[in-house]
């Protein structure tokens, strides 16, 4: 029989970076000195997936159908700037230095593991950026291969409709995600964009 304990642990080794030995510790720490921590992680949790769902314009997380960025009606509609992650939509908002609209990805494409652009919602963003008004695709895709791979895709597809595609500039280091480079090098290879 698979105790609450070992329940526990395995639920806790889903989480990103936590491999068997993390996870013992945060368990065993929670029910030896944080009852009351444990039961708030619980709530918490339980409210967070059952109350977040994505925004239905621009699919960042959002409580409400149209997230507070797309229903901020003073931001710059010529700007729209393609993530792939929510996380990195928040390193991009963190910086303070851009004031368009976003689309965010859901993932990049990865040919080794099958991930075409049809599954990172690559028809919906076409869509977005076709609509009146818009007059810059920024793509903001990480600097890994895979990465530069769904930019390449998507600014191929953008420019073949007639729509202007820029990238972040270099700076930022190759290899890396957005959400772990520091804000003043983001803020940089967003003016340099090309
Ligand atoms: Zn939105």
């Amino acid at each position: 029989m698979v105790t609450a304990l070992e329940t526990l642990i395995e639920a806790l080794k889903r989480l990103p970076g936590v491999g068997q030995k993390s996870a013992q510790r945060m368990a065993y720490h929670l029910l030896q000195h944080d009852r009351d921590g444990a039961a708030r992680l619980s709530l918490a949790l339980r409210a967070a997936a059952e109350q977040i769902g994505h925004c239905r314009r621009c699919h960042t997380f959002s409580e409400t159908e149209i997230c507070s960025i797309c229903a901020d009606v003073s931001r710059d509609p010529a700007l729209l700037c393609v993530v792939e992650s929510p996380a990195d939509q928040a390193a991009l908002e963190r910086t303070n230095s851009y004031r368009g609209y976003y689309f965010v990805l859901l993932g990049r494409v990865s040919p080794l593991d099958g991930v075409g652009v049809a599954q990172i919602g690559a028809a919906e963003l076409l869509l977005r950026a076709a609509e009146t008004g818009v007059a810059e695709v920024i793509l903001a895709s990480s600097f890994t291969a895979e990465g530069e791979a769904t930019a390449h895709v998507l600014s191929e597809a953008l420019r073949s409709r007639g729509i202007r595609a820029t990238r972040l500039a270099r700076g930022v280091p190759v290899g890396s995600e957005l959400e772990y480079v520091d804000l003043g090098t983001i803020a940089h290879a967003l003016v340099d964009r090309r």
